[in-house]
């Protein structure tokens, strides 16, 4: 089926047609002709299940454009990951800004007020930002919507990701049963189940532009399922045999591997192999890019500096303790062909688009928190082969398992080869996905009883599925249990959300860490002696809280912080009986201890060094932290506490900015970091308005501060 024929048969315009043609794309993937003559561009719900690169994106884009030609209207392309929202919204921006389609992004971090995002044609966002939405009532998002884009579906079986998504499609099935639903998601063995969910037509195919073969290897040699095996020579462990074989044959390779740590071993051992294929001009190139992965001298973690050691080699490894900024140089780096080899935690499979030739999935099991080893699933593995098979440069992808005897070789290719993926289950009957999303419901006034939501829950994947569960009483004890913690109250027979459950669904936190939050603050109201350790401390219980794991290393002084600092600590163990479990007690503390040590000024390095994180940690703590504790301001002010949303509010500051109480001040200023922020303090600029009084010149002789930030500084304090 070919451009030409489409275009003309659903009237595009000769722009468009350009545009496609400029893109290189004449006739469609067969996948895609399916979707069509299924009714795609007929407005007919379609799931289309195929493999990653089969062109999903396109069948989109062509269903965003028939219904943006035929009516006045709009477009929400839904995706899972803030990664992918971008990733999506510079490709669609680039495509069809020229043809005055406006496309714009959001998600949750660069909030744009409704006005604007109400003007997009094509809006791409994460599912969270849309449910967010939902949750205050955008009616404009709901006016005139078109066609819904459901990207990578299949995360409805993602623990925290699914309910959301599923909620949110049910939400708008509900609202506007007119929208055309266009599900887009990877080979999955319950697609039908899914489509019939959605009332879609299921469009089902394992065509992939370039072939994928999936073999093992063992013993120096790989057996694929389809077409001859391969001999492998080289010297060295098996890995680097096979990178050699990758990188000899002008190829790129992947490794997926089972921890951060083992990311970086198999990065460290290929670089002895990758590097012999460098030439003269990469190896300048891969050394001025290590030096901006390191970062300055003065402030390099241990991981920054072993990432630059390997990048030199042409080798990076890639995971969630790495800045986001770094992580996208790599993958830039990777897709231009100057880095051969990423080693990676499987993350990245499921994130941004990044083939390479071959793709190697070297870890099979994986340690998950007191269970011990256990395979890693079918579905996953898929994923990650999946990646193999490079569009334009490479005739094949090969994915490849490694085996360590011939009887293991053949239980592999039964269990993951020859295996169809586990199918896609509902994860909205947890406790705490549901408390959160009636809550919602009952906030948004979208719902007022238990049959309401009966009747909005019965639209769900999960009713869908009819799981062995009671769901008309699962109802009723959420009911019960937002009634008894006072985020909703009956009026006549109908519930309606309190203030606290208010504010609760606008902060889009789970009711749980409400709570704590709530039973904190009353406790400091009635004379509880407390501290800043203490508030972090609570933070730190909420489940919206990520924690620091492997405390058992650290044992002994984390042991020693919670003896010293019990009489700050706000919630004991009789107020908060999960804190008798070990585990969850000393992942606290430990997290506490990191909060403390980085509002006290402590190195940044330091603390990656000392507690064996990554940059990318730090932050991802201090944002849910900032966000915590800016909950906890909220229902402060509600209560009406009001000496405590002053000292609740310095805190957040410091945790912002990684300061201590007397650096607040000149934080504020653009441009000063915790580091520079210190430096002026140390030099008698002990508050902003110290500055009025300074010349550029002299604040340009303060170390890290150069004439032009000297003048910015001075600007900035003397503006009215
Ligand atoms: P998916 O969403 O299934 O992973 P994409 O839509 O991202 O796949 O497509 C992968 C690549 O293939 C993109 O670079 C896209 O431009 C290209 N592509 C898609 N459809 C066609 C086509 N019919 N002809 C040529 N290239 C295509």
């Amino acid at each position: 089926m070919t451009i030409e024929k489409i275009f003309s048969k659903y009237k595009f315009p000769e722009e468009l047609k350009n545009i496609f043609i400029q893109t290189g794309i004449h006739t469609l993937y067969p996948p895609q002709a399916q979707a069509i003559e299924a009714g795609a561009l007929d407005g007919r719900n379609i799931l289309l299940s195929v493999p990653t690169a089969a062109g999903k994106t396109l069948v989109a884009e062509l269903c965003m454009l028939r219904s943006l030609l035929s009516a006045p209207g709009r477009c929400l392309y839904i995706v899972p990951l803030k990664a992918l929202a971008n990733e999506k919204y510079e490709d669609l921006k680039k495509k069809y800004s020229s043809v005055g389609i406006k496309v714009g992004v959001a998600t949750g971090d660069t909030d744009l007020p409704n006005d604007i995002l109400s003007g997009y044609h094509i809006l791409i966002a994460t599912a969270e930002k849309i449910d967010a939405l939902l949750r205050t009532r955008a009616q404009w998002l709901l006016n005139r919507l078109n066609v819904v884009v459901l990207d990578e579906i299949h995360f409805l079986n993602d623990q925290e990701r699914g309910p959301t998504l599923e909620i949110l499609t049910a939400r708008i099935k509900q609202l506007n049963p007119k929208v055309q639903f266009l599900a887009l998601s990877a080979t999955i063995s319950n697609a039908p189940d899914i489509a019939a969910w959605l009332g879609a037509q299921l469009v089902e195919s394992q065509w992939r532009p370039i072939p994928l073969r999936e073999g093992i290897y063992w013993n120096e040699e790989i057996l694929f399922n389809r077409g001859p095996s391969r001999l492998i020579q080289g010297t060295g462990p098996d890995l680097n045999k096979l990178a050699d074989d990758t990188l000899r044959g002008k190829g790129q390779m992947l490794v997926f591997t089972n921890s951060r740590r083992s990311s970086e071993a198999a990065s460290r051992l290929l670089c002895s192999t990758a590097g012999i294929f460098l030439s003269e001009d990469e190896r300048r190139t891969l050394t001025r890019l290590a030096e901006i992965l390191r970062g300055p001298e003065s402030s390099m973690t241990r991981i920054c500096r072993r990432l630059g050691d390997t990048v030199e080699h042409g080798v990076a490894f890639h995971h969630a303790g790495l800045k986001p900024e770094q992580r996208k140089l790599i993958e830039e780096n990777f897709k231009n062909g100057l880095l051969k080899i990423i080693c990676s935690t499987p993350t990245l499979a499921a994130g941004v688009n990044l083939p390479a030739r071959r793709a190697v999935i070297r870890d099979v099991k994986r340690f998950e928190g007191g269970l011990g080893a256990s395979f890693i699933p079918v579905s996953e593995y898929k994923q990650c082969a999946g990646r193999a098979g490079r569009p334009q440069y490479d005739e094949f992808g090969e994915s490849v398992l490694i085996a360590k005897t011939p009887g293991e070789a053949k239980s592999l290719m039964e269990r993951y080869i020859n295996a169809r993926p586990e199918p896609v289950i509902s994860r909205l009957g947890s406790d705490s996905a549901l408390r959160t999303h009636i809550l919602a419901s009952i906030a948004g006034d979208y719902v007022h009883d238990i049959n309401d939501t009966f009747d909005f829950i019965s639209h769900t994947f999960l009713a869908h599925q009819k799981r062995p569960l009671n769901l008309i009483e699962m109802i009723g004890h959420v009911f019960d249990f937002l009634q008894e913690e006072d985020f909703i109250e009956k009026q006549g027979f109908r519930f309606f959300a309190t203030p606290f459950g208010q504010y609760t669904n606008r902060l889009y936190i789970d009711p749980a860490s409400s709570i704590i939050l709530r039973d904190g603050l009353h406790k400091i109201a009635k004379g509880k002696s407390f501290s800043n350790i203490g508030l972090l401390h609570l933070t730190c219980c909420c489940p919206d809280s990520p924690l620091l794991r492997n405390w058992k290393s650290q044992w002994e002084e984390i042991e020693a912080f919670a003896y010293n600092c019990q009489d700050e600590i706000i919630l004991q163990e009789e107020d908060f009986p999960m804190l008798t479990d070990m585990g969850l007690h000393m992942a606290i503390m430990k997290t506490t201890m990191m909060l403390c040590r980085w509002i006290d000024e402590e190195r940044e390095e330091k603390i990656c060094d000392d507690f064996n994180i990554g940059p990318g940690d730090i932050y991802r703590h201090l944002e849910a932290v900032q966000w915590l504790l800016y909950a906890a301001i909220t229902f402060a002010e509600l209560f009406q506490y009001k000496k405590l949303t002053f000292l609740l509010s310095n805190l957040r500051n410091r945790v912002k900015y990684g300061i201590k109480e007397e650096l607040i001040s000149l934080s504020h200023l653009k441009g000063i970091g915790r580091v520079r922020a210190r430096l002026l303090y140390e030099n008698g600029y002990k508050h902003a308005t110290d500055l009025k009084s300074a010349s550029a010149e002299d604040l340009a002789k303060i170390d890290k501060i150069n004439l032009p930030l000297a003048r910015d500084i001075i600007n900035q304090v003397s503006r009215p």
